[in-house]
């Protein structure tokens, strides 16, 4: 490689040794740093854990001026101005929460700073763009830089003023940032930040230690409580809401007699930072936690990562569990699902501004089809990523015990009929009677009996209907209301007319009962 071992490359190494104390590289942060030294704009995608930072910060103790460094949030901002300084780097951050703001200023003005962190908000306000001309700058670097994309799952409008900052310097490279961008959203930061095509450098983002595995939530405590048997040590377990935290954490401790810790927004500052600050020493430790925590820790040896709910989209999901094995040692990510997750989520589409939705109703397909492939896993979130995967990695749940596949679109127009037949007010429970011939009162009084529906589905089929309701709300084909009652939707006319073919992943023949004693 010509660019690595050009003079300022050789130099960038002496000073990745001397100033942080790494004897390499890693991954494509050679590419990205000789990119930087040579002036170049550029939009690196690297998975988090990657090392994005030392892409900007080792450039900045070696380029004339100050590199301006955006960033969404205060506390993550802290957390890089804590670990910069001490690696010896004149670092600060200019934030509505720093008392010094006139040192800092002053010392940006004066050349004295490798790194100033601003927020995105700073590129409103004329006078920033003012201070920026009265010093030197050497790069700006934009980390989390999909927030720039309304294709990204987290836009934020201030990210587009930067533009026309940046533009006023014109001389100045730009570095964009990001864990989390599909092809399309990366297309967009581009555009958006004005980077050349030719400076998109993305990295690997398969994580070949983390075994992968989505299953149905039967009993969340049991299945999370098993995990924790397997894996002795320290895990975390993301929870949708502050309550369920709370109540899982206790209710896993019971069960497992291991250390178990709640983390969410609710707690107490203080309580907040003690568990966070205990699960980073512990060697055993499980935390409980909203999608708060994880953001700027550092834990390298995080055995397994468990969804007690579905995330918030592929990007998320990677994230989250890309926060396991960062050794390199062995990990596991566990997903649970169920269809109330998707329902919720697709009640909240109908929230979301009419420009959005159809990404986010993209983004929500997306995390079905990965909950619901019979294939391979990493194959999905790679492609997911832009990547060429093999089909199978032989490291997911699916590539290590293929599970059964069957054909279940009559079963499924027999399921949206009942729904639509039925006058779509009524849960799953009642479609499986009707569809069964079970003639309770609700169903007799409704008249629901006499449907042509009532009773056409056999036992040995019947098996198969919750799986099916499942894959089906999933999916978007049925729709759960406020009400419970389940609507058709998106595909579901399709599937109804046969012009399109419905297949699920069958579920094991009824779970074993676990097997007692045995000894390990
Ligand atoms: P990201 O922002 O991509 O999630 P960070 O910049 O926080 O990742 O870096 C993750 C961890 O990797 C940090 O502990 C950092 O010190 C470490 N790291 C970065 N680059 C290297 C390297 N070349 N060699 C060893 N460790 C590195
Ligand atoms: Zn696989």
């Amino acid at each position: 490689d010509a660019v690595a071992t050009t003079p300022p490359m050789d130099q960038a190494r002496a000073r990745l040794r001397e100033v942080f104390g790494f004897d390499d590289f890693r991954g494509v942060q050679p590419q990205v740093v000789a990119r930087v030294l040579a002036g170049q704009s550029t939009l690196a995608v690297m998975p988090t854990g990657a090392g994005k930072s030392l892409t900007y910060q080792l450039p900045a103790t070696m380029l004339d001026g100050t590199c301006v460094v955006v960033s969404p949030l205060i506390a993550l901002m802290h957390d890089q101005l804590r670990s910069a300084r001490a690696n010896g780097i004149a670092a600060a951050t200019l934030t509505s929460a720093d008392a010094d703001w006139r040192e800092t200023i002053e010392a940006f003005r004066a050349g004295e700073l490798d790194l100033l962190y601003v927020a995105p908000e700073r590129a409103s306000q004329q006078g920033f763009r003012e201070l920026l001309g009265q010093a030197r700058i050497a790069l700006f670097a934009i980390d989390e830089a999909h927030c720039v994309s309304e294709w990204g799952h987290d836009f934020r409008p201030d990210y587009r003023l930067l533009r026309p900052l940046m533009d006023a310097f014109p001389d100045v490279p730009r570095l964009a940032l990001t864990a989390t961008a599909d092809a399309h959203t990366r297309a967009d930061i581009l555009a958006q930040l004005g980077i050349p095509d030719d400076g998109l450098i993305v990295a690997g983002f398969d994580r070949p230690n983390i075994r992968y595995a989505i299953r149905h939530r039967d009993n969340p405590v049991r299945q999370i409580a098993d995990l924790m048997r397997a894996e002795q040590g320290p895990g975390i377990v993301y929870a949708p809401t502050r309550a369920k935290v709370e109540a899982l954490a206790e209710k896993l401790a019971a069960a497992s007699g291991r250390p178990v810790l709640p983390y969410h927004a609710g707690l107490d500052p203080a309580v907040r930072a003690g568990n966070q600050a205990a699960f980073v020493e512990s060697e055993d430790m499980v935390i409980v936690a909203t999608i708060a925590f994880g953001m700027g820790i550092d834990k390298p040896d995080v055995r397994f990562v468990a969804h007690a709910g579905v995330p918030k989209s592929i990007e998320a999901y990677y994230q989250e569990t890309g926060r396991a094995g960062r050794d390199g040692d062995p990990a596991q990510a566990v997903m649970l699902w169920g269809a109330d997750d998707f329902a919720r989520a697709r009640q909240r589409l109908s929230e979301v501004p009419e420009d959005r939705r159809t990404g986010e109703r993209i983004r929500l397909d997306a995390l079905a089809g990965l909950v619901e492939t019979p294939g391979c896993r990493r194959a999905v979130l790679l492609r997911h990523f832009g990547e060429e995967p093999p089909d199978q990695c032989g490291n997911c749940d699916n590539c290590l015990e293929a599970p059964g596949v069957t054909d279940a679109t009559e079963l499924a127009q027999k399921l949206l009929s009942a729904a639509y037949r039925t006058g779509q007010s009524f849960g799953f429970g009642h479609l499986q009677k009707v569809l069964t011939g079970v003639e309770d009162d609700r169903v007799v009084q409704r008249g629901h009996d006499r449907l042509s529906v009532f009773g056409i589905v056999a036992a040995d089929e019947a098996r198969l209907l919750q799986p099916l309701a499942r894959a089906l709300q999933a999916r978007g084909a049925l729709v759960a209301t406020e009400h419970g009652g389940l609507q058709l939707g998106g595909e579901a006319k399709a599937i109804l007319k046969g012009e399109r073919r419905f297949e699920i992943v069958v579920p094991p023949p009824r779970e074993r009962s676990r097997r007692r004693g045995g000894g390990g």
